[in-house]
């Protein structure tokens, strides 16, 4: 295959440009060619295109082969030029080899110039070859100088002593030099001359002994001022061909500016999580505040909803005082009425025995009407105020219970009521330790209730034994209680019945007296009632077996105790109140004496030494009765001394017996029990 080759021939004579033409295709190669013969036409051949050859005449009319040469070294190709001359001398040879020219050859052994121009082709192939590898590796060369000084790093090549071959700019910088050539040579322990430079230094010979790169580690560096930097450093060992390392390549980024973030980072994270501390107490303190607020809101609630039923409880306290004030004054002025209507018949002179005595008994009764009411207002006011006093003794159950069925036999029939009275006869008596005067006032209450609120029927009553308990039951065949009724008629003041168009009559007291002794006998009281059928009230007291010598019979009048071996002094100031003591006593034969204050009533216990009993008053002008008391008993420590007073309440039992009393009444006295009493002193 033939070599394709572009030849500039610069000849001025054609036929020899031919000859060489021929003589190239002979030598195996097609040529394209072209012909220039003066230095203008050969300056626009080598500029417009490009040339394998140029085989040029040495002498042309226009202008010389040296001229040529000159020309083409100018336009900076580099291409084998060939001089071929017919024209044979030395010097021309040297000139023409001199200004540049490959080869010369003479026309006459033209047959040189195949494999002259065979050879020159090859040498400018290699010359070409040669200057690109110059090219790249100066082009490499550049590029590496341009990125080592302008990467944002420090960058520099160390030999194997670890002396700086190559530096860049921010690394003489760094250094605290002006200028590659003076860091030169020099190891970091000398640049930095510090604990840094020995640091690195020393890391330096590392790598390079044991070729182990060290990669990406963070280091706190002192430049030469001072001032600390950041830097995460990288120092790889090189190789050279042989593969013995020859230095190495140290390269540092710094990371300051991200050190510095990195540690306000740390700083406010702290700060954060102590402000987070500070917001988890302060949220803790808002919790429980919260709580306290919550229970508090709760307390204010609850107190606020207390008040609201307190109002309520007020309020209808207040309609049922009102209610029970208007019955109240009828209840009282019932009696009062009577009382002082027939005490005004008893005036007058004209009226026989007969009527007088029934004017009398209705006094007695109406009497003992107001009486009650005064002791129901008393006694309520008493267990309002928390005080009800209780003597435990004997009681015979089943005998109270005969006696109350004597004592309203009577009304019932007249009522056209049965009043039954339901225990077995056959059976022994219930006797338990109690106190009688209460357990009869609560079944007098009842069966009062009883009868009044029945119309027809029967009433029925008893008591029994069951699990230690007297259970004791009141039923009715009467008007009975509605459910709602039943759960308020034991407070006070209740009555099912609010208006005036009362047909009852009652103060509505009875069933929270009733409540309140029971419970304080240690018992309850209940009602189960259906309306227009019938009621039954029962409550329970505890049974308690002692065997105890019962408590005697009471005696119906004074005129029953015979006491005429008796002195007994009556310490009082009130005029009839003594009257009607002096009237009991005086009817059991017994000798009284009189003292009008508590002066006068130790003065007659000191001359009298025949006295046997002392009934004293508590409230006497002079001296009251407690000091009286209390002399008397210095006087005569075995005199019985019997209080009696009109207070009401119930501190009069303490006070007695600091005043060592023997017993106490309260006015008015229930004469009955008053003369059983002191005839027990009196034995
Ligand atoms: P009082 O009988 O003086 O009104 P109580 O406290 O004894 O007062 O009774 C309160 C109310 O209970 C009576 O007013 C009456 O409405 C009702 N109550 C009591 N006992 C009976 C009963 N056996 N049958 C029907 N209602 C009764």
């Amino acid at each position: 295959m033939k070599k394709s080759i572009r030849v500039l021939f610069i000849e001025d004579n054609e036929g020899d440009a031919i000859l060489e033409i021929d003589v190239l295709k002979k030598g195996g190669f097609e040529v394209i060619y072209e012909r220039v013969d003066s230095p203008k036409a050969l300056k626009e051949a080598l500029e417009e295109k490009s040339w394998d050859c140029i085989i040029s005449d040495y002498a042309l009319p226009l202008f010389t082969g040296i001229d040529a040469l000159m020309e083409f070294r100018e336009s900076g190709t580099d291409i084998p030029f060939i001089i071929v001359s017919g024209v044979i001398g030395e010097e021309t040879a040297v000139a023409a080899m001199k200004a540049g020219a490959h080869d010369y050859i003479m026309k006459s052994n033209i047959n040189r110039l195949v494999p002259a121009l065979e050879r020159e082709l090859r040498e400018a192939g290699v010359r070409r070859q040669n200057k690109q590898s110059e090219d790249a590796i100066r082009f490499e060369r550049s590029l590496l100088r341009t990125l080592i000084d302008n990467l944002p790093c420090l960058i520099c090549i160390k030999d194997t002593e670890s002396r700086r071959i190559i530096a860049n700019k921010a690394d003489v910088n760094f250094a605290g030099y002006r200028s590659e050539d003076e860091i030169a040579g020099k190891n970091d322990n000398e640049i930095f001359n510090n604990e840094y430079g020995k640091r690195s230094h020393a890391a330096d010979l590392v790598v390079l002994q044991t070729g182990t790169p060290q990669i990406n580690y963070e280091e706190e560096i002192s430049d030469t001022d001072g001032n600390r930097h950041w830097y995460i450093t990288s120092k790889i060992p090189i190789y050279d061909s042989l593969q013995n390392i020859s230095g190495l390549v140290a390269i540092a980024h710094e990371i300051t500016d991200r050190k510095r973030m990195e540690f306000n980072l740390m700083e406010s994270e702290q700060s954060l999580k102590r402000q987070n501390l500070e917001y988890e107490t302060l949220n803790k303190e808002y919790l429980s505040l919260n709580e306290e607020i919550t229970e508090s809101l709760d307390r204010i609630k609850k107190m606020n909803d207390d008040l609201i039923l307190s109002k309520n409880k007020a309020e209808e306290a207040d309609k049922l005082k009102s209610a029970f004030l208007a019955n109240m004054s009828h209840e009282i002025r019932t009696p009062l009425n009577a009382i002082l209507g027939f005490a005004s018949f008893l005036k007058n002179p004209d009226i026989n025995r007969d009527r007088t005595d029934e004017f009398v008994d209705i006094i007695d009764a109406s009497g003992h009407q107001l009486l009650s009411i005064i002791n129901d207002i008393l006694e309520i006011s008493q267990i309002e105020s928390g005080h009800i006093s209780i003597t435990m003794e004997r009681v015979n159950i089943s005998k109270l219970l005969n006696e109350l069925s004597v004592q309203f036999k009577k009304e019932a029939t007249a009522r056209n009521l049965d009043l039954v009275l339901n225990i077995n006869n056959s059976a022994e008596d219930i006797v338990t330790r109690t106190d009688g005067s209460r357990v009869r006032q609560v079944l007098l209450n009842l069966l009062n209730n009883a009868l009044k609120f029945t119309h027809e029927g029967k009433i029925e009553f008893a008591a029994r034994v069951a699990r230690n308990q007297v259970i004791f039951y009141v039923k009715d065949t009467g008007i009975g209680i509605d459910p709602d009724n039943q759960a308020v008629i034991f407070e006070p003041f209740r009555q099912v019945e609010t208006t005036i168009t009362r047909n009852y009559g009652g103060n509505g007291l009875g069933l929270s007296i009733s409540r309140a002794l029971v419970e304080r006998l240690g018992g309850k009281i209940s009602v189960n009632s259906v309306p227009n059928k019938g009621s039954i009230f029962s409550f329970t007291i505890p049974y308690i077996t002692e065997k105890q010598p019962e408590v005697g019979e009471v005696r119906a009048t004074p005129s029953n105790y015979d006491w005429k071996n008796h002195v007994i002094l009556v310490a009082e100031d009130e005029i009839y109140n003594y009257r009607f003591i002096e009237e009991m006593l005086t009817a059991t034969s017994a000798k009284v004496l009189h003292a009008r204050d508590g002066i006068e009533a130790v003065e007659l216990v000191r001359q009298n030494p025949d006295i046997s009993l002392v009934i004293m008053d508590l409230k006497m002008p002079e001296m009251d009765g407690y000091k009286a008391t209390e002399l008397i008993k210095n006087l005569r420590p075995g005199l019985p001394v019997i209080a009696q007073t009109a207070t009401v309440f119930n501190d009069i039992k303490e006070e007695g017996n600091r005043a060592a009393f023997d017993e106490y009444f309260s006015k008015p006295i229930e004469m009955k029990v008053f003369m059983q009493v002191i005839d027990a002193y009196l034995d």
